[in-house]
């Protein structure tokens, strides 16, 4: 359901960060994507990247059911 949230993974090799949608990242079928910046290949499939998928949609269930607190 947060699919269209945007998380940003930075490049092991220059730092530079690409944006990717979490639905992108769920449902990839590649597990590398080459860094636009430089050419290095990131592993999407890392630990780190996994990890960060998860805080997202952790952070943003949270904003959810703070929204519906309020809005109730
Ligand atoms: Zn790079």
């Amino acid at each position: 359901m947060f699919d269209k949230e945007k998380i940003e993974i930075p490049c092991p090799g220059c730092g530079r960060k690409l944006a990717k949608t979490i639905g992108e990242l769920r449902h990839q079928t590649q597990a590398n994507e080459k860094c636009p910046g430089c050419g290095a290949s990131i592993d999407l499939n890392s630990e780190g990247v996994r990890r960060g998928v998860k805080q997202a949609e952790e952070a943003l269930a949270k904003l959810k059911r703070d929204l519906g607190k309020i809005f109730k």
